[in-house]
């Protein structure tokens, strides 16, 4: 069964994957400590399954940035908290 991920009221970062410089070798996917990316079902231009971010949940602590060997590949930003 597959887990249904309830919203959080206040995003906290949020990771944006630059598809066509992902070689999708999921390090990030398996890093990642809030376990919001995903690989892809469809193809980039080079024929890899990219990363892809499930849109809620990112923390922005930067570690999927750090796992990747990809220069370029993943974008992190740490948002400022909502008082
Ligand atoms: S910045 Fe952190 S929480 Fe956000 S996708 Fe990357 S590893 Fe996951
Ligand atoms: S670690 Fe980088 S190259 Fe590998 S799947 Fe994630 S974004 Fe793509």
């Amino acid at each position: 069964m597959t887990e249904v991920r309830k919203p959080r009221a206040k995003p906290r970062g949020t990771v944006e994957i630059r598809v066509d410089e992902c070689k999708g070798c999921g390090y990030c996917i398996v890093e990642c400590p809030q376990k919001v990316l995903v690989l892809a079902k469809g193809f980039n231009r080079m024929g890899y399954h990219p990363s892809e971010y499930l849109g809620d949940g990112c923390t922005g602590c930067g570690i999927c940035f750090y796992a990747c060997p990809e220069p370029g590949a993943i974008l992190v930003r740490k948002l400022e908290p909502v008082s």
